[in-house]
């Protein structure tokens, strides 16, 4: 079990822009492509003007340029996407590091597309997993590895279970070691790719979807694949660590705003459960930066069900990819520009990453002492 590249260094979180390819929709409503990539870390967004004399007058001062760690736009193929953001968080999940990958931005702006996607152009899951599996396999024979998947919505504040949605609300607890828990989730261990693709799609369509007055469906949850490595030596003597790596990918619900989708009552609830889980995160990322990682401990993740369940991920303890995502088109101007100010808040996280280890020797000396306790009173009969 060697150490990855990067052990004990800071850690930057890495922030990527993806946007998408123009759509039909947009096209016969008339919107012209007002977002591109500049370059592979620069985007442009040109503010739309109604009077073309003013737009050429203004252009200059109407576009904004955003930087990133890395920009993609409609040229770029689900692998370029997974190359660029997540192949190279698997070393380090093996190895024992926690990590997330968000999928930030507003609806039909192409999160599930990016990390879901289609049978034909699969995205960040299964090319994860699919890379996970083969280092495994390719890992050394001493080592004992398990992994296994749960795939969860966060939807109002409550948790439900995506791959047995029967289950109803399912409560988050944190262990005696300060584990974060759900108590009732389905597990499920599978390498093949087919059936897992199929799993994950299907859990999608439980997802909750309502229609708003901005999309025809509108996702309205986080949905969550929550991936856990395990490893141990087999060789007596020769380690006594187990490692634990998790490895989060978050399909974070729209983040349009109630404003724009013009929502009352019910949707406006969600919205601002939405929004709160949204806040939470964007404060323990702004949190988390201002301090340069030192400050975590004041971060408070307790604000929402989605950063209480990234704690380890987010925090002392992670690598941290977020990919935003925005639309090209006009008509979606203002919350495209929401959205890359938010995704430029986030960028300058650094947090110390440190491995997980699980002390076995301790409970061994635990055990024993049990043992010869046990032994003792065997005696005494
Ligand atoms: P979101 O999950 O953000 O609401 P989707 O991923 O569902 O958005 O994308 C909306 C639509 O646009 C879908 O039909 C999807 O297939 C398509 N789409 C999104 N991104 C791309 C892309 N990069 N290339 C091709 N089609 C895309
Ligand atoms: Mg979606």
């Amino acid at each position: 079990m060697k150490d990855p590249p990067g052990e004990s260094k800071d850690h930057q979180l890495t922030v990527a822009i993806r946007i998408r390819p123009i759509n039909d929709a947009e096209i016969e409503e008339g919107a012209s492509i007002i977002a591109h990539k500049v370059d592979d870390q620069m985007v442009v967004l040109m503010d739309p003007c109604e009077d073309p004399d003013d737009v050429l007058r203004a252009n200059r001062s109407r576009a904004k340029t955003y930087m990133f760690d890395v920009a993609f736009d409609f040229t770029a193929t689900q692998e370029d996407v997974y190359v660029a953001t997540t192949k190279n968080l698997i070393e380090g999940v093996i190895s024992g590091y926690n990590a997330t990958v968000f999928a930030y931005g507003p609806t039909g702006a192409g999160k599930t597309y990016t990390m879901l996607g289609h049978d034909s152009e699969p995205g960040i899951y299964i090319r994860t997993l699919n890379d996970l599996f083969k280092a495994i396999e390719a890992a050394n024979e001493d080592i004992n590895c398990t992994v296994y998947m749960s795939y969860l919505e966060i939807y109002n504040e409550m948790i439900r279970d995506l791959l047995n949605p029967a289950s109803g609300y399912l409560d988050l607890r944190e262990d005696a070691k300060g584990e974060i828990r759900i108590t009732g989730i389905t597990e499920f261990s599978t390498s093949n790719a087919k059936e897992i693709m199929q799993l994950l799609t299907k859990g999608n369509k439980q997802r909750t979807q309502e229609p708003t007055a901005a999309n025809q469906t509108s996702s309205r949850s986080h949905a969550i694949l929550q991936v856990t490595v395990k490893q141990k030596s087999r060789v007596k003597d020769i380690s006594e660590e187990v490692r634990v790596g998790k490895l989060f990918m978050v399909d974070l619900a729209g983040t349009e705003r109630a404003s724009q989708t013009q929502n009352r009552g019910k949707r406006m609830k969600e919205g601002a459960h939405i929004n709160r889980s949204l806040l939470a995160l964007a404060n323990c990322i702004n949190a988390l930066s201002e301090k340069g990682g030192k400050g975590a401990q004041f971060v408070n993740y307790r604000d929402s069900k989605l950063t209480r369940l990234l704690k380890d991920a987010l925090g002392g303890n992670s690598r941290t990819v977020m990919i935003t995502h925005i639309s090209p088109a006009s008509t979606n101007f203002e919350e495209s520009r929401n959205t890359l100010i938010y995704a430029d808040k986030a960028k300058n996280i650094k947090t110390k990453v440190k491995r997980n280890l699980l002390n076995v020797s301790y409970h061994i000396a635990q055990y024993t002492s049990i043992i010869a306790d046990l032994r003792q009173e065997i005696d005494r009969l």
